[in-house]
């Protein structure tokens, strides 16, 4: 005869699954350069709380979905097409490695044309400008504040024309530059600047390149960042809500007209913002 025990779990692993850290939809899987890797971890399990994942040293985002723990890997735009490893710590401290692939995917390119020449050919004062406030940004991309759940389902952060997508490979003035590593939305001057999501002001600054800029953690090694402001609204450490006017676009900083840069970064890496936003939602 069955006992009591055996005829509950069922239930109680229903009811644990029911609990886990919500994920309303986590982003769509580009397991690419620029994109995101969904990998899974295993099954949830009763009263065995998330494994904890790393990408080399960096910690990465660990959320529940449809009864399986997946860690959401945030790729750089340099990592190398090959099969990557997770290391995969179980709350018992159990150790074990996950595998997973990354395939290549290439961008189109973009030539631009700057007038201001004083932002393609910098003079020694800026070039130490900028590789000071690079050092200051990538100092950022690595903050980690650990959050019950991470909301990863992002509204667009504004309404307007996409004229630049993430991973284009631009040329300033017939020059190669880094990659395009944000998303890019012409709004006029002065238009409001929503949070994609719940979280928490990291940083604001005025930069050589970016502008006045807005950095907002979203929890577990989430950021979004906002770039080219004419005015924050903000402060570090305010709590913002989804849809919260955060600053006004502009064309601070390097910018060939009014618009907003959009980065997403993820356990360090910047990735593709797309890949967050409800596929429901038409390209702007
Ligand atoms: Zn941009």
């Amino acid at each position: 005869m069955r006992s009591h025990a055996a005829l509950l779990a069922p239930l109680i692993i229903l009811a644990q699954i029911l609990t886990a850290p919500a994920a309303a939809a986590l982003p769509r899987a580009a397991s690419v350069p620029g994109g995101v890797a969904l990998v899974a971890l295993g099954p949830l399990a009763p009263g065995i709380p998330q494994p904890r994942a790393w990408l080399g040293e960096q910690a990465v985002l660990v959320a529940a979905d449809h009864g399986q723990w997946v860690a959401i890997v945030g790729l750089a735009l340099d990592t190398p097409v090959a099969t990557h490893e997770l290391r995969v710590v179980e709350a018992s401290g159990e150790a074990r490695s996950v595998h997973f692939p990354v395939v290549g995917k290439r961008y189109p390119e973009q030539r631009i044309t700057l007038k201001d020449t004083r932002k393609v050919d910098l003079s020694a004062s800026d070039l130490a400008r900028v590789e000071g406030e690079m050092k200051t940004i990538q100092a950022l991309k690595q903050h980690w504040r650990a959050t019950p759940e991470t909301d990863t389902d992002f509204v667009l952060p504004a309404e307007g024309r996409l004229t630049g997508r993430f991973g284009v490979r631009r040329y300033f003035n017939g020059e190669a530059r880094s990659p395009h590593a944000g998303f890019d939305i012409a709004v006029p001057t002065g238009s409001p600047v929503k949070a994609n999501a719940r979280g928490t002001v990291l940083a604001i600054g005025d930069f050589f390149f970016n502008g006045k800029t807005v950095l907002v953690d979203h929890g577990n090694g989430l950021l979004s960042m906002y770039c080219h402001l004419d005015r924050i609204d903000v402060a570090p450490g305010d709590p913002v809500e989804k849809n919260q006017v955060v600053a006004r676009s502009g064309m601070t900083g390097r910018a060939t007209g009014p618009h907003l840069h959009w980065s997403v970064i993820l356990n360090g890496a910047m990735v593709d913002p797309w890949l967050f936003v409800s596929p429901n939602v038409r390209t702007p």
